[in-house]
């Protein structure tokens, strides 16, 4: 299998609480990789440590074959769950501002800005303030903020939650869109139903721990056998 993200045995403590419990992943290529767990089990910890925000206590995480570094940031897109933009600031003025310091130069990031407005048809929101914006549509730019660098990674942190069905379908049919055009995409969700719909592989995570790892059919059927209670909502 060849991967783009390995983490290896990574655990995390915060004081006396272990967040991550030698947590192990392997994210092939090209993939969907969903880690599913409720919430609590420590799934935004070890995003946020594929980001180099927090730092694990023990273990290690390499993109490429490559140790994380400073630079990698580059290549990775990061939709928080909580979003990052800023409220005062224009739409157009932050979309380039950001991808300028995603390593774009103001032309590139005027002709990719241009692209993704046209594509999901948000052209009207350019000289409006994120403040302006309902929770959907200022995911919608979270969103474009996300992409437009063509990041090797591209990671999602419950990102349907702000939206109605209508665009969560939409941006949905956007993270496929991603994948067949080769972007790697780490997807984190408390929700069996939308892991099904989008993973090719799943990390079932629960209580600082990784209990099941797999493609998803595979892992249906395990959980099936299994007499889990981690709180997931798992159909079928
Ligand atoms: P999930 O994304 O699966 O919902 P998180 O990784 O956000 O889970 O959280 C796992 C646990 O770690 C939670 O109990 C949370 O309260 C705790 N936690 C996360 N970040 C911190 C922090 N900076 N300080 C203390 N506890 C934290």
């Amino acid at each position: 299998m060849n991967s783009l993200l390995v983490a290896d045995t990574v655990s995390k403590q915060f004081g006396n609480f272990t967040a991550l419990n030698g947590v192990s992943i392997a994210v092939p290529k090209g993939s969907i990789f969903g880690l599913l767990g409720p919430n609590g089990a420590g799934k935004t910890t070890l995003i946020r440590i594929i980001n180099q925000i927090t730092m694990p206590d023990v273990g290690s995480v390499t993109l490429d074959g490559e140790p994380l570094q400073q630079h990698h940031i580059r290549d990775i897109g990061y939709m928080p769950e909580e979003r990052g933009l800023y409220k005062s600031m224009k739409v157009g003025e932050q979309v380039l501002y950001l991808a300028q310091l995603k390593g774009l130069d103001k032309a590139e990031a005027k002709k990719r800005a241009k692209y993704w407005f046209e594509k999901l048809e948000i052209g009207a929101w350019w000289n409006k303030k994120i403040q302006e914006l309902s929770k959907g549509q200022a995911q919608k730019i979270q969103f474009v903020v996300t992409v437009m660098h063509n990041p090797k990674l591209l990671i999602f942190d419950e990102p349907f939650s702000g939206f109605d069905p209508i665009n969560a379908n939409l941006i949905k049919d956007e993270i496929l869109q991603l994948r067949d055009e080769g972007a790697t995409v780490i997807f984190s969700t408390h929700r069996m139903e939308s892991v099904e719909e989008l993973c090719d592989h799943i990390a079932l995570i629960h209580k600082s721990n990784k209990i099941l790892d797999g493609e998803i059919n595979e892992i249906k059927r395990q959980y099936r056998n299994n007499t889990f209670d981690i709180g997931v909502e798992m159909d079928a």
